[in-house]
């Protein structure tokens, strides 16, 4: 088995036992080997040699069904909810549009409530598609959307839809003197109407995709956080990176630290946010890079890792969402391996009582902030050493006083990208933040953890 497919099977959900829906099986490479844990394996390909040559490789596992069809075609005869996990590989790429949104609900009504779609195809970073032969080679944007706009009902009125889960990019390929991008896509059928609370807050409430993109123009590109490119360079040259090293970034946004640490240590990055938003954007600005770095929809006071999983575990700007932080920094602890390293910059207050617009500026926004002493004291409690924690407030003056003028100064071409409303609500915002932080009341801390090697 080559490399690179370990890494498509390490990477799909769980499937023992489970139906298994494997498309345009062609002659089987992962047919045998999905066989051995599946309950079922349903093999298809649309070409009758291909599936003969199937049968004679994999035939002698039991729990394998041929079969000769195509998943545009009406009479495929599979039942609606009876698989847990479809497999597509390169294979949208050979449809139109508008069989890719076809072939999308019908596969949704395939999948029973829970289940999982993976599929990989080769994508563009181009805005043109780029067609070679029967190829169609997209940006990673058309397969986002195509999947959140894909809903159906069942006969009880109930209506279905996907849920992002997670996406990799597995690099370049270069094909024809162009460079494509490899990427995998994992989506849930989930229940419309099921309850998503806190995420729901994020995606159309704080980050909606339109918002993100103005906070990046005023961050800098790739970035949803003090300082962008800036402070993640200084930051990240504290963190002495060595190639092959495993980093979690958590609360990604839209991926530039990922791609800034992947592309110059040669890191493996993990990048987790709850927000889809933010993660369909991340996955979108991975295609054109050589870097592979991975990116999941995960709430990481839920998320969970093997002890001793991670080199580094970097957070920027995304902490102050998180209510009980004690525990989350126990689990950081665990998921750190001996002698790993935490970096984490935040949104704090003063010490003492804040006053009462702060309070209030906390409470709308559900923040929980805390001084930047007991903040590292967390750390320290969590069974940290050699931990640092610096009040930045003076470079975040600094940052926020040099964002602004950018803005200020690119005001027609903001105007022209976004509306004059969302520049008088950055520009504001912006003024705001000088507010809190001129009077004291909001501090920025910038903090770093190690785990004992001996641990
Ligand atoms: N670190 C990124 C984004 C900062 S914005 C950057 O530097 O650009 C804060 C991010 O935290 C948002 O993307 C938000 O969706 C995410 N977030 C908030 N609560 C979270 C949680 N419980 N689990 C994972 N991510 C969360």
């Amino acid at each position: 088995m080559t490399p690179t497919f370990m890494k498509v099977l390490a990477f799909l959900p769980p499937y023992e036992g489970k139906v298994v829906l494997e498309l345009g099986a062609g002659t089987g490479h992962f047919t045998g080997e999905l066989a051995r844990k599946a309950g079922k394996v349903i093999a298809l390909d649309s070409i009758e040699s291909v599936v003969e040559k199937n049968q004679s490789i994999n035939g002698n596992h039991q729990n394998v069904e041929f079969i000769c069809g195509d998943v545009t075609s009406a009479d495929l005869n599979l039942a609606a909810e009876s698989v847990d996990l479809i497999i597509s590989n390169w294979m949208f790429m050979h449809h139109s549009n508008k069989e890719v949104e076809e072939i999308a609900k019908s596969l949704l009504n395939l999948l029973k409530v829970g289940g999982y779609i993976f599929f990989r195809e080769m994508c563009s970073s181009e805005s043109e598609d780029h067609k070679q032969e029967n190829n169609t080679f997209r940006e990673p944007k058309f397969y986002t959307k195509i999947c959140k706009e894909c809903h159906i009902s069942d006969t009880s009125g109930k209506s279905y839809e996907l849920s992002l889960v997670r996406s990799k990019s597995l690099g370049t390929y270069i094909l024809d003197k162009e460079s494509h991008n490899k990427i995998c896509w994992i989506w849930q059928k989930v229940n419309s109407e099921d309850d998503r609370g806190f995420q729901h807050f994020l995606d159309n409430v704080q980050y909606k995709s339109s918002g993100i993109l103005r906070y990046e123009r005023i961050f800098g590109h790739g970035f949803v956080s003090t300082g962008g490119i800036d402070t993640t360079k200084e930051f990240v040259a504290m963190l002495d990176l060595k190639p092959g090293q495993k980093v979690l970034d958590v609360g990604c946004g839209i991926g530039g630290g990922d791609f800034y640490m992947a592309e110059n240590f040669g890191v493996d990055v993990a990048g987790i946010d709850l927000s889809v938003n933010m993660i369909s954007i991340a996955i979108e600005r991975s295609a054109g890079l050589k870097c592979s770095v991975e990116f999941e929809v995960a709430d990481c006071t839920k998320k969970t890792y093997p002890d001793n999983s991670f080199d580094v575990i970097y957070s920027r700007d995304t902490i102050l969402h998180i209510q009980d932080k004690p525990a989350l920094f126990q689990t950081f602890y665990k998921w750190l391996k001996p002698g790993g390293k935490v970096l984490i910059s935040d949104y704090c207050r003063k010490a003492g009582t804040s006053s009462e617009d702060f309070a209030e500026y906390i409470k709308q926004r559900g923040y929980d902030l805390h001084d930047v002493e007991t903040y590292g004291q967390m750390l320290k409690d969590a069974g940290f050493e050699e931990v640092t924690a610096e009040d930045r407030t003076e470079q975040f003056i600094e940052v926020l006083q040099r964002e602004l003028e950018r803005v200020e100064k690119e005001k027609e071409e903001f105007i022209r990208d976004f509306t004059e409303g969302d520049y008088n609500d950055i520009v504001g915002g912006w003024k705001a933040k000088l507010v809190r932080t001129g009077s004291g009341e909001q501090r920025w801390g910038l903090f770093i953890g190690k785990k004992e090697v001996m641990a």
